[in-house]
């Protein structure tokens, strides 16, 4: 519980305008994108510095006082939900992007620059960040918490590839620099990559060195009308066996393709077939992605393709690549309320587990759609209210996600490829897992923070 000396204090050095409490909070601060899970935290401080926040963990430590980190509030397990109320810190004002350095090809910045405004920066400097989830309005700090995935993954990996080093504050204050601007690093233990998708649950970021690679000159995408998402989605191994290296491969089908056109009133290039894989290429020269792009076009109409429609105008790319983007908005827009579920799976293993939500589909008498990023196997599967009870939606719902959850691990999956586990999944991965290695993590846990208080019950708590 807050007490007005707490406020009292936190009022000392931050200013009465950044201490925010009861009505005064936004209540956007209580969920995240999601908004199943909800909580408002008792304080909401807007921190600016790293000094500030080293002073507000040393505090909370000695009080006990939980404490959760947010970004921009885009994630979509309940990650940044204050279970316990206590103290809130904003991120999203330390927003400075900090230093270009172009001998190392790196970028420093502070955890609340925006996804959008990084790739901005870095590509008018002719210069490339690769990772790119769906929703650039996230922090590049909840980005780094959360390993955020997104469409490149295929070919240039997810954030923690392109995180070099980190400044963190520990649950008790401590201020300390992990990894560098250094290509190399076998020195002990990689605290960094342990920070990297821990949700906020070990340590806050306050300061990132991001990698960053030349900008690719060219770039062109497919769009692969297939007659069914059977034959789309058994397409994608033949892809990768043949070597071809495309920056992305998404699947979608037509119903989500129609509800996009509807979100965003706009017309996407092809609505007339039941599924689609839609891919992209980059390169230095037309010649370079040519061959790859031909060669995986081949590939498609041999595998029953219906056509292959070259996007390479930037408005083409736009029109694709915005009604992808828009794909989670839409289905969200087009019921009541609905869950996700985030499997990973081997990439060979995607049309069986495809298959098997279809199964649950007809099973349960309930609409599920996906979507996802069928190029690394990370599937995104959303089941919908509609006009169910509450009672019907939270039975269902459980039933199809056990289905789901065991599923994936019996193909070799992960319960979670980018969202995370935040507090929605914890129990599938502690299913998934087992005891030794759910221990292993409390015990890591327990090192970086004693006393809990750092965004507790979330990931293993
Ligand atoms: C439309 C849409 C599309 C999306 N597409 C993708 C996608 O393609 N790929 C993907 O991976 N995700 C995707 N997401 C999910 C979401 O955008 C990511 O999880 C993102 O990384 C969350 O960033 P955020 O700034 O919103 O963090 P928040 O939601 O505010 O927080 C997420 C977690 O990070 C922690 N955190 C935030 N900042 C810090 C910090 N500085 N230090 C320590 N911990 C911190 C929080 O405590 C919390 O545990 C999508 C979401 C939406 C709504």
């Amino acid at each position: 519980m807050i007490t007005v000396k707490d406020i009292e204090y936190f009022n000392s050095f931050l200013g009465e305008d950044r201490v925010l409490t009861k009505d005064s909070i936004n209540d956007d601060f209580s969920h995240d994108e999601l908004g199943g899970i909800s909580k408002m935290p008792e304080v909401l401080l807007e921190a600016r510095s790293t000094e500030e926040i080293s002073k507000i963990m040393k505090y909370a430590y000695e009080k006990g006082i939980p404490v959760v980190a947010r970004g921009s509030g885009t994630g979509l397990v309940g990650a940044s939900v204050p279970l316990q109320g206590g103290i809130m810190i904003n991120m999203s004002n330390m927003n400075n992007i900090l230093e270009l350095d172009d001998e190392n090809l790196t970028l420093t910045v502070e955890p609340g620059v925006l996804l959008m405004d990084i790739s901005k920066f870095v590509e008018e400097n002719d210069l490339f960040y690769p990772p790119d989830p769906g929703e650039k309005s996230a922090t590049i700090g909840g980005n780094i918490s959360t390993n955020a995935g997104g469409m490149r993954a295929v070919k240039y990996g997810v954030t923690r590839d392109y995180v070099r080093g980190l400044e963190i504050v520990l649950p008790n204050g401590s201020i300390l620099n992990v990894g560098g601007k250094v290509v190399k690093n076998s020195s002990g233990y990689s605290i960094k990559d342990l920070i990297c998708g821990s949700e906020g649950t070990l340590a806050i970021i306050t300061k990132a060195i991001l990698k960053l690679l030349p900008l690719p000159k060219k770039s062109i995408s497919l769009l692969v009308p297939f007659p069914n998402l059977d034959l789309a989605i058994g397409t994608v191994p033949k892809i990768i066996k043949s070597k071809a290296i495309p920056t992305a491969i998404e699947f979608m089908q037509r119903e989500v393709i129609l509800a996009a056109e509807e979100f965003l009133g706009k017309k996407f290039p092809d609505n007339t077939s039941d599924a689609y894989l839609l891919l992209s290429f980059d390169g230095n020269s037309k010649e370079e992605i040519e061959k790859d792009y031909e060669k995986v076009a081949e590939i498609c109409l041999e595998e029953k393709a219906l056509d292959v429609y070259i996007v390479d105008t930037d408005e083409r790319k736009d029109a694709v690549w915005n009604a992808r983007g828009a794909f989670l908005e839409a289905v969200k827009a087009s019921t009541t309320e609905m869950d996700e579920c985030d499997v990973v799976v081997p990439r060979n293993r995607v049309a069986e587990f495809i298959k098997y939500t279809d199964e649950l589909q007809q099973q349960f008498n309930i609409r599920i759609r996906s979507f996802g990023h069928a190029g690394d196997g990370n599937l995104h599967v959303y089941i919908l209210k509609d006009e169910l009870t509450q009672e019907e939606w939270w039975e269902k719902l459980k039933a199809i996600f056990d289905c789901m959850y065991q599923k994936a691990i019996d193909l070799e999956g992960l319960v979670s490829g980018e969202h995370g586990i935040g507090f929605a999944k914890k129990n599938y991965m502690l299913k998934q897992y087992g005891e030794e290695y759910v221990l292993l993590m409390r015990n890591i846990k327990k090192a970086f923070d004693p006393k809990n208080i750092l965004n507790p019950q979330k990931v293993c708590e």
